[in-house]
């Protein structure tokens, strides 16, 4: 996997992901030449990096973002994004965009009966279980996640009768039939809160070993957590070390570095980081920081947090580092989106037996409550 430098002029020197031209493989309608220009610099502008996302590059994707708008209003669909899509999609046709607690309260609460998800496979079964009369459309099939993808229903039964009445609590990024086995779903921006508000002195938690640690740490003599080995494959690239070596490298020239990371990340990462959370608490961060004058900043997560900082901070920012692209939640372009709007594949849209929609709801129910 490839790690991405990362500094303010990011776009001008190419260094993060590039722009995914169309690939050609869905034509999209005939528009005005005007109509085209228009929306080329709305994209331009909501995308803010002048470099790789140029004119030229808005006019192509243009008849696209403008088809797929279109689409979603005579459809009545609800375009959820998250954090991780490129700009093209997140600036482009998206209703909503954040981290997956928030979207996950998004789909729940959309008016909407249709909900498109641009993202990985288990955050469009989430939609589906949070709202099961709805259509839920997900537009690229094969974008898993090493987390979900890394653990199944029988681990977690295999774990249950090894510990007998040991609450289970699974992070947001598994699969409806692991959600289903599970007492109660966690998300990055609430499962030290929900893990401490479990009944007795023990906690299954499951599937990322990193964010198991950090709640070991977190609970240290009050609960005993066992952890799943299970881990994300972007976050795991980040180490202490790199995080130190680059610390040392800023302080020698005298700049103060602001180390900001998401609790997928390692042990080691988190003892080094000045502030821990979500990738949308980590966006807020990195914002605030800008606005009041501390603005050399390394955020460790995937690119598309870095994208979104560069695209919305008002304040001058500089993001030193790397940061890693999942490749996994870059599968998704706007043909795809396009297609699964005009005609969805039948594998385009989420279908899940019922009762482990009602049971895999339970988790996510219970998530709710305890977090709110
Ligand atoms: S960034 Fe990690 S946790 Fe998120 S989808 Fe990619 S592999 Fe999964």
């Amino acid at each position: 996997m490839k790690a991405i430098p990362l500094n303010r002029e990011a776009g001008k020197h190419m260094q993060m992901p590039t722009a995914p031209l169309p690939k050609g493989a869905v034509k999209p309608k005939i528009f005005p030449e005007e109509e085209i220009e228009e929306e080329a610099k709305r994209l331009f502008e909501a995308i803010g990096q002048s470099s790789r996302w140029n004119m030229r590059i808005c006019r192509s994707i243009s008849p696209l973002t403008l088809e797929i708008n279109q689409l979603k209003k005579e459809k009545d669909v609800f375009l959820i994004a998250h954090s991780y899509q490129t700009p093209d999609i997140v600036y482009g046709v998206a209703d909503s965009v954040s981290d997956s607690y928030t979207l996950s309260k998004a789909a729940r609460d959309a008016p909407q009966e249709t909900i498109l998800f641009s993202s990985v496979r288990f955050m469009a079964e989430t939609a589906k279980i949070v709202s099961p009369h709805k259509l839920v459309l997900h537009p690229s099939p094969d974008a898993g996640c090493s987390l979900s993808d890394g653990i199944s229903a029988e681990d977690v039964i295999k774990l249950k009768k090894k510990y007998p009445g040991v609450p289970v609590a699974c992070y947001i990024n598994t699969t409806a039939s692991v959600k289903a086995e599970c007492d109660v779903c966690v998300t990055s921006s609430n499962y030290l809160r929900i893990c401490e508000r479990l009944p007795g002195d023990k906690v299954i938690f499951v599937p990322d070993r990193f964010m198991g640690k950090h709640i070991q740490k977190h609970l240290e003599g009050s609960k005993e957590v066992i952890i799943f080995d299970g881990e994300c494959e972007v976050h795991a690239e980040f180490t202490g070390e790199k995080v130190i070596s680059w610390k040392e490298r800023m302080s020698s020239i005298g700049v103060d570095l602001q180390v900001l990371a998401h609790p997928e990340c390692d042990a080691g990462v988190l003892e080094e980081s000045d502030f821990v959370g979500s990738s949308e608490l980590l966006m807020k961060e990195a914002m605030r920081l800008a606005s009041v004058g501390s603005n050399n900043i390394m955020l460790i997560t995937e690119c598309g947090t870095a994208e979104r900082v560069l695209a919305e901070s008002e304040h001058e920012i500089n993001l030193l580092g790397s940061c890693v692209m999942c490749r996994h939640m870059k599968r998704t372009q706007l043909e795809d989106i396009l297609q699964a709007l005009r005609e969805p594949e039948p594998e385009q849209i989420i279908e899940i037996d019922e009762g482990i929609i009602h049971r895999a709801r339970k988790s996510l129910s219970e998530m709710f409550r305890l977090a709110e």
